[in-house]
C-alpha cells in the first residue's frame, strides 16, 4: 500500500534535516581545529575571493605582484594554485582546459552555497499541508517565468519567516524591503516566550518539517534583538533546524557574534551571512575575525567598489525612480524577497501571506501580499491561518473564480491552441482546436470558471473537460491570482 503524501514528504524532510546536520558536523569538526590543513586552505581561498570581489585595488596589486600582495594581506594561499580565480589572461589562453588544483576543488566542495540552498529548497517543499504545498508550487511556477534563472535557482521560497523587532537600526540606502527605523523589540519575557513557542509549534503542526526552512528576520536585523539567540534556540528545539542568520552588524559586538556562530555550528546550521556595507567595514571584519572563523559565513558584498547591482525594490527602487529610471519589466533582480508563505511580525502579532515578484508600483517591496491579519494568541492565529489557507489556496479552480491570464503574460493565438509567454518562458497549450477557443474566451476576460464551462458545454464539451484544462493552467501558474487593489471609497 502506498504511503500518504504527507507522511512521505515529512519523512523526506526529516532525512534532509539529518543530512544537513551531519554535513555541518563534519565541517564543524574540521573548523574546531583551526590548523586543520583543509580549513586553512578553504577559508583562505574564500577570503582571497572576498577581497578580490570587493576591492579593485587588490585586483591590480595581485596582477602585478601576486606573491607579495597575498603575503601583505596575510592570506595563506599559493597564487599559482588559484591562478584561474584571478588571471584572466591565463584563463583565455587555456580556454576550456582550466587546470583545477586540489585546493580549488576542496574550496568549491566545502563552501558550496548552492548545495545549502538546494537542501533548504527541498526541506521547504516538503510541507505536510497539501493546499499550502500546491500554492507554493504555483508561486514557484510563476516566478520561474518572471525571474532570471540565477535568481530563481537561489530562491528558497521559504514557507515562513519572523521579524523579532519593528524595523531595523542599520538603515541601508538600498534596503529592498524598505525597513523602517528600529522601533519596538520582541523581548524574550515570559509572555512572549510562551507565545513564541506556541507559534512555532503551530507552524510545525500546519506545515510539518518544512517550517524548519524558515528564518527569524526580514525588514529587521537579527542583532537588534538582544534575545535573538534564545528565539533561535527555541526554533531549533521545535523545528529541528537552527535558523540561518544574516546580519549587517557583525562588528557591533564581536564576542556575541562569535558565540552565535559557535552556537549555530553546534546546532547544525550550515551557513550564515554578514552584509558588508563598505570597504572599510570589510577591512574591519577581516581584521576582527580570522579567515578560519568565517569559513561558514558568506559575506554579501554590498560595498560600492564591489559593483554589485542592487535589487530594484524598496529603497533602491525609490532612488532609481527619483533618478528618472523607470521599472524594467525584466530587471536583473527585482526583489530580495525569498518567502512564499507566512511573514510574521511578532511585535504587533501580525501575519501576511506573501510571495516574491518584481517590484512595481503595486508591489514596491518586491512581494505580493495575498492576505494579512493580526492575532492575539496561538488559538486565534490558528483560526487566522486556516482562514488564509482556505481562502487563498484551493487545490483546484473553483466554479466562482474569475479566470484571467496573469497580467505579465503575452497572449498569442495559435492555429491549434494558444501560448503565453514572458521573456524567460513560454507556456504552450495546443494540439486541439478547442484550446484555441478556450484561450480566446479567457483572454477576453471577465468570466468565471463556471461561465466558461457552460459556454463550451453548449458546443458539446463536458464541463469536467473544461475544468480539467483550467486546472492544468492553474497548476502551471499562468492564471491570475493577484489580489485586486482595494477600492478606496470617497
Ligand atoms: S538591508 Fe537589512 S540591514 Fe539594511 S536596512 Fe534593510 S533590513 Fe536593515
Amino acid at each position: 500500500m502506498s504511503k500518504p503524501i504527507q507522511n512521505s514528504s515529512a519523512e523526506l524532510a526529516n532525512r534532509l534535516i539529518t543530512q544537513v546536520i551531519q554535513a555541518c558536523k563534519n565541517k564543524t569538526l574540521k573548523l574546531e581545529q583551526p590548523n586543520n590543513i583543509e580549513t586553512v586552505c578553504v577559508s583562505h581561498i574564500k577570503r582571497f575571493m572576498e577581497r578580490w570581489t570587493a576591492d579593485p585595488e587588490f585586483q591590480n596589486q595581485v596582477a602585478v605582484e601576486p606573491y607579495k600582495t597575498i603575503a601583505r594581506y596575510g592570506l595563506k594561499v599559493d597564487p599559482e594554485e588559484i591562478r584561474p580565480l584571478w588571471d584572466l589572461k591565463f584563463l583565455k589562453e587555456v580556454g576550456e582546459r582550466v587546470p583545477i588544483s586540489a585546493s580549488l576543488r576542496q574550496w568549491h566542495e566545502f563552501f558550496d552555497e548552492s548545495r545549502v540552498c538546494e537542501l533548504m529548497q527541498s526541506i521547504a517543499s516538503s510541507s505536510s499541508e497539501p493546499r499550502f504545498k500546491a500554492w507554493r508550487e504555483r508561486q514557484i511556477a510563476r516566478t520561474r517565468s518572471q525571474f532570471k534563472k540565477w535568481l530563481q535557482d537561489t530562491l528558497v521560497h521559504a514557507p515562513v519567516c519572523f521579524e523579532l523587532s519593528k524595523g531595523c537600526s542599520v538603515g541601508c540606502w538600498f534596503c529592498g524591503v524598505s525597513a523602517p527605523r528600529l522601533g519596538d523589540i520582541f523581548i524574550y519575557n515570559q509572555e512572549n516566550a510562551k507565545l513564541w513557542y506556541e507559534v512555532l509549534e503551530l507552524m510545525k503542526e500546519i506545515l510539518g518539517p518544512a517550517a524548519g526552512a524558515g528564518f527569524c528576520y526580514w525588514a529587521s536585523d537579527p542583532l537588534d534583538n538582544p534575545d535573538y539567540e534564545r528565539f533561535c534556540s527555541d526554533f531549533h528545539e521545535v523545528l529541528g533546524i537552527f535558523p540561518q542568520t544574516t546580519t549587517a552588524q557583525p562588528l557591533k559586538d564581536p564576542a556575541r557574534i562569535r558565540a552565535l556562530l559557535k552556537l549555530s555550528r553546534k546546532k547544525g546550521c550550515l551557513l550564515n551571512r554578514f552584509s558588508i556595507l563598505s570597504l572599510k567595514m570589510l577591512n574591519q571584519v577581516h581584521e576582527e575575525f580570522s579567515a578560519e572563523e568565517l569559513t561558514l559565513v558568506s559575506l554579501a558584498l554590498q560595498n560600492k567598489e564591489a559593483n554589485k547591482i542592487k535589487a530594484n525594490a524598496g529603497r533602491a527602487r525609490e532612488r532609481n525612480l527619483n533618478k528618472g529610471e523607470e521599472d524594467n519589466e525584466f530587471p536583473e533582480q527585482g526583489t530580495i524577497a525569498c518567502v512564499s508563505g507566512f511573514l510574521f511580525n511578532m511585535v504587533d502579532r501580525s501575519v501576511k501571506l506573501i510571495s516574491p515578484c518584481n517590484a512595481s508600483d503595486r508591489w514596491p517591496l518586491g512581494y505580493i501580499v495575498y492576505d494579512e491579519g493580526t492575532f492575539s494568541d496561538a488559538h486565534d492565529l490558528k483560526i487566522l491561518l486556516e482562514r488564509m489557507i482556505t481562502d487563498n489556496m484551493p487545490l483546484t479552480v473553483r466554479p466562482n473564480d474569475l479566470i484571467n491570464f496573469r497580467r505579465d503574460l503575452k497572449y498569442e493565438s495559435l492555429t491549434d491552441g494558444f501560448q503565453l509567454s514572458t521573456k524567460f518562458k513560454t507556456f504552450k497549450f495546443r494540439h486541439e482546436p478547442y484550446l484555441k477557443e478556450l484561450g480566446e474566451v479567457i483572454h477576453k476576460g471577465g468570466k468565471t470558471a463556471e461561465d466558461i464551462a457552460s459556454i463550451f458545454e453548449k458546443h458539446g464539451v463536458s464541463p469536467a473537460y473544461t475544468f480539467h484544462n483550467l486546472n492544468l493552467m492553474f497548476e502551471r501558474g499562468v492564471l491570475d491570482d493577484e489580489p485586486k487593489p482595494k477600492v478606496v471609497k470617497s
